[in-house]
């Protein structure tokens, strides 16, 4: 799929990897297999998320998303309160946060 997506690797492209651990090394080394040069792909990794609700502690991926005209909901798979709300308006975005403890972000080049 990334063959069909991704900018040839002749143009020396810069590519940013945002996500869960298991989708960030994938999606990075499927780039390097395509010829993408490992110093031109920049990765940014989502660990897990900490609820305030339940205390449960799940990656980002493992959490249950709703999308819906005015943004995106993300949900405890536990206890079911609000993480996350991601909204769009006016050219601009909202990110709502409330729902989380500890969110933990790793970033590397
Ligand atoms: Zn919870």
């Amino acid at each position: 799929m990334l063959r069909e997506v991704a900018w040839l690797s002749d143009q020396h492209q810069l590519a940013f990897i945002c996500g869960p651990t298991p989708f960030v090394e994938t999606a990075a080394a499927s780039l390097v297999t395509l010829g993408y040069e490992p110093t031109r792909i920049k990765t940014e990794r989502f660990g897990p998320a900490t609820c305030t609700g339940c205390g449960a502690t799940d990656a980002i991926g493992a959490l249950a998303v709703y999308m819906h005209g005015m943004g995106t909901v993300i949900r405890c798979p536990s206890c079911e309160i609000v993480l996350i709300r991601v909204a769009q308006t006016k050219g601009r975005y909202f990110l709502d946060m409330q729902g989380v403890r500890v969110l933990q972000i790793s970033m590397e080049t």
